[in-house]
């Protein structure tokens, strides 16, 4: 009864980012809104048509969408830049599904 309520979903790739992480629930939780691009960004509040002003809150610069807010965004790209520096990665920041699929080929590995 149970599988007939609830029917196998299809696979996903980015399932071990989420599932067995020594991340922080909140993180996980975040990270599980981030690649199904559901979290609350300005640019998706707005199309859900809340008047509210769509630049980005970190730079002022553009609109604040999920790519730009983490990843586009100079601010947010400087702070990646020095996280992977201290990481010991020494290549340049990516967009969003590219840096999801490096960390998915990396969680495969121990
Ligand atoms: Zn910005």
């Amino acid at each position: 009864m149970y599988k007939f309520l609830h029917p196998v979903g299809a696979r996903v790739g980015w399932n071990r980012l989420i599932c067995n992480s020594h991340a922080s629930p909140k993180s996980t939780f975040i990270m599980w809104l981030a690649v199904q691009n559901r979290l609350a960004t300005k640019d998706r509040l707005i199309r859900w048509q809340l008047n509210i002003d769509g630049t980005c809150g970190l730079c002022q610069l553009e609109s604040e969408s999920l790519e730009h807010l983490f990843f586009s965004c100079s601010y947010s790209k400087e702070i990646w830049r020095q996280v992977l520096l201290y990481l010991g990665v020494t290549r340049a920041v990516l967009p969003w599904q590219e840096e999801v699929q490096i960390a998915v080929k990396r969680s495969r590995s121990k």
